[in-house]
């Protein structure tokens, strides 16, 4: 590229533009969300991983190629011994071509790392929390402590975090208490963003027990409350179609990978903790940028052709359904390895 340039944006053969990246740091994790991960789980060696430079080397090719915002997930990220770092690392690009470094998060260990986030330039975190009973949180997550996640959120907030709710609808664990969850949220001043289940990978539970359409959440909340759709560029931007609730006062995001597609404003990829560009949550194929990063005798020239690659490999969209009983994941990978 001659002197003086920038390089090109990461836009792909529809003409969409990737300007958000989520990184993943680790497959592991302190829980086993019962739609996430199966009980049992195999995870990756260590050698597999990408080394805290590896990881950043990824990070900063693509805010060269115009990437404003990276989101730190997993797996757990927060269970990474050396996330700190990487954070304090990753940090330093903000307002050097990155606006903006989150995370999504479990919470259980939020505590012990809110202060250090917000060092790092962190400014708001996404909180996945699917219900607010002990006993139920011990069943979805099966080995959670809601106290502990709900001591992390208020960490978070000590520290001056924004956080934002996350919650994955599950028909018969906790769609009826999604209302009192939304109360809860706005009472606390959070945004909060529904999550339809996705077929990905083998939990150990039907996906049919699981599954339920958000437009039938949305209707019940409309029974109860004035739901008025946000407009504008914002609203529009990623997956999520807010409402703002006149009675509670707050957000309410709806993410429905099922029922309403929304890859047209696609303008993300993702990349796994051993380096797979995934250019698509819903669909298997990826290009390894750990290979241009160990291999390539020029690493950066190595990890912007693959980047190139990738990009043009973008599909125009996912297609997942959940139809019936004993039906086969839409793809054998766990959310926990692509990071949601
Ligand atoms: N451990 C962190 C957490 O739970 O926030 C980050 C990783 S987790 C894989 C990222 C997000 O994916 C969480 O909000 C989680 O609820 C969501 N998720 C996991 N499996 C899912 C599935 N099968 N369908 C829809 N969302 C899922
Ligand atoms: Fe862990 Fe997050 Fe998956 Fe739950 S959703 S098992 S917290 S990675």
């Amino acid at each position: 590229m001659p002197d003086g340039q920038s390089p090109p944006p990461l836009t792909d053969v529809f003409g969409r533009t990737v300007s958000y990246l989520r990184l993943s740091v680790t497959d592991r994790c302190d829980l086993r969300c019962t739609y996430c991960m199966a009980e049992h789980m195999t995870f990756l060696p260590k050698k597999d991983l990408l080394s805290l430079e590896e990881l950043e080397t990824v990070a900063a090719a693509f805010i060269r190629r115009g990437v404003r915002k990276i989101r730190i997930t997993g797996g757990e990220p927060l269970v990474r011994k050396d996330i700190g770092d990487l954070f304090d690392r990753l940090g330093r690009h903000m307002g050097e071509g990155l606006d903006e470094l989150t995370l999504t998060t479990n919470a259980t260990l939020l505590a012990q790392h809110a202060e250090r986030l917000y060092a790092a330039g962190v400014r708001r975190v996404n909180v996945s929390l699917d219900t607010l009973d002990p006993v139920m949180f011990k069943t979805i997550t099966r080995l959670g402590d809601l106290q502990k996640s709900l001591d992390g959120i208020e960490a978070a907030r000590q520290a001056g975090l924004k956080v934002k709710i996350n919650t994955v609808a599950l028909k018969h664990q906790n769609a009826a208490e999604i209302p009192a969850m939304v109360e809860w949220a706005h009472a606390q001043g959070f945004d909060m963003t529904l999550i339809e289940v996705m077929p990905l990978g083998l939990t150990g539970e039907d996906r049919v027990d699981q599954y339920v359409p958000l437009f039938e959440i949305r209707d019940q909340l409309a029974d109860r409350w004035n739901l008025t759709d946000e407009e504008g560029r914002d609203a529009q931007a990623g997956p999520s179609r807010y409402v703002r609730i006149a009675e509670t006062g707050g957000r309410l995001g709806f993410i429905t990978p099922l029922t309403n597609n929304f890859c047209a404003g696609c303008n993300r990829v993702r990349v796994t903790c051993t380096g797979r560009i995934y250019m698509c949550l819903g669909q298997d194929d990826h290009v390894d940028l750990r290979a241009a990063l160990r291999d390539a005798e020029h690493p950066a020239l190595a990890l912007d052709e693959a980047l190139d690659t990738a990009l043009m490999r973008k599909p125009e969209k996912h297609e997942f359904a959940i139809r019936e009983r004993g039906e086969a994941p839409a793809l054998p990978r766990h959310m926990s390895m692509t990071g949601g």
